[in-house]
């Protein structure tokens, strides 16, 4: 099989955007996780490089651990325009390669199968990429006055762009152009180009995340699920309470094999009920040794790696610990930071509550929590 690389350009400053786009959650999932993972997915694609800014290296390479994005061969920074970007990125590519799929980050609605019809261009002409046609009439507004170009000759070039890397090599400068696939242009390289797909934008403005959201939930084929998980653990002296991952000081703890955190244990069960997946008891049995005094954020992390495995993603999870003491309020921040981080989704995803039963239930003698968490297969 022909080995092919992708590089993800993800160094983009994000002005027009207002913030850093490419960690921006898009229905629950990062932009740049929802363009690396069409990568990831396809058969055709060897290893990945993400080239990143300095403002966003960090956060991408956790994100890449977080959703075992393992093609992605290293995440670097990239250069001060997108020609320097792609030239450190190729200097990472191993020599045995035969193509490069350059992709924008920012375009996260690319598929498997775009991607596969590119390549299979580039394979025989050197170069190719995808385009579509522009709706608008184009005017071109010059120092020479307005004029109209034929609008049947206008086309909107695309990614992934995909070249023979030895003739990439040769040809890349440092010229300023928009799209690498102009570098072959210059050249007098063959190019060729295929039909993209018109859904495959590139999130630049906000109004863009909007459209792309609707074209995700739009699809007639996407899926919603719910799940709802329960659990109670009882309290005693010598123990640590820990609830969504925060030790909270108390005289008392929560009994149980791992570290009984009701909370954490209740959204797993949601998340894994939600996924049509084996409850948390039958997936972490509390006779098996591996899961003694466990940390029960790893849980919850290993049964969101689960449920994305069966192509599902996390929209929302809310948890709801009742408890007559002690005072919650003073960590529900962090608690709701520890879920998403365990759920691998911003935090705005999430949300944590807590409340007593006024005394009329069994909570001083332990902590219980409910919990719902939505998924769907977009
Ligand atoms: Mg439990």
């Amino acid at each position: 099989m022909t080995k092919t690389f992708a590089i993800i350009a993800a160094a983009g400053s994000g002005t027009r955007f207002g913030g850093d786009k490419m960690t921006t959650p898009l229905c629950g999932t990062p932009v740049v996780v929802r363009t690396i993972t069409a990568f990831q997915q396809s058969p055709l694609i060897s290893g990945i490089i993400v080239a990143a800014s300095e403002n966003n290296r960090a956060a991408i390479e956790t994100l890449c651990k977080i959703y075992s994005l393992d093609k992605v061969a290293c995440v670097i920074q990239g250069g001060e325009t997108r020609a320097e970007t792609v030239q450190l990125a190729l200097s990472h590519i191993p020599s045995e390669t035969k193509l490069v799929a350059v992709q924008d980050g920012a375009r996260p609605l690319v598929t498997a199968e775009l991607i596969a019809r590119v390549i299979a261009a580039a394979k025989e002409i050197g170069a190719a990429l995808p385009v579509v046609p522009v709706r608008d009439t184009i005017k071109e507004i010059s120092s020479n006055g307005i004029q109209t170009p034929n609008r049947d000759c206008l086309f909107a070039a695309q990614t992934p762009q995909v070249f023979d890397l030895a003739k990439y090599r040769e040809i890349i400068t440092n010229d300023a152009v928009s799209d690498d696939s102009t570098l072959f242009e210059q050249a007098r390289l063959p190019v060729t180009t295929i039909d993209g797909d018109p859904r495959n934008i590139k999130i630049t403005t906000a109004d863009d995340l909007l459209t792309a959201t609707a074209f995700l939930t739009g699809k007639t084929d996407s899926k919603l699920r719910i799940g709802h998980g329960y659990d109670a653990h009882r309290l005693v002296e010598g123990r640590r309470l820990v609830l969504c991952g925060v030790d909270v000081p108390f005289e008392r703890g929560l009994l149980g094999h791992s570290d009984a955190d009701a909370a954490f244990h209740a959204v797993t069960d949601a998340l894994l009920g939600a996924a049509g997946l084996p409850d948390i008891g039958n997936i972490f049995p509390d006779h098996d040794p591996k899961w003694k005094d466990a940390n029960s954020g790893d849980l919850l992390a290993f049964a969101a790696k689960m449920s994305r495995e069966r192509g599902f993603t996390v929209m929302s999870a809310d948890v709801t610990i009742i408890a007559e003491r002690p005072k919650l309020s003073p960590f529900i921040p962090q608690m709701r930071g520890n879920l998403a981080a365990a759920l691998g989704v911003s935090a705005d995803c999430v949300n944590v509550k807590a409340t007593t039963e006024e005394g009329l239930g069994f909570a001083e003698r332990g902590i219980s929590a409910h919990s719902v968490v939505l998924l769907t297969t977009q």
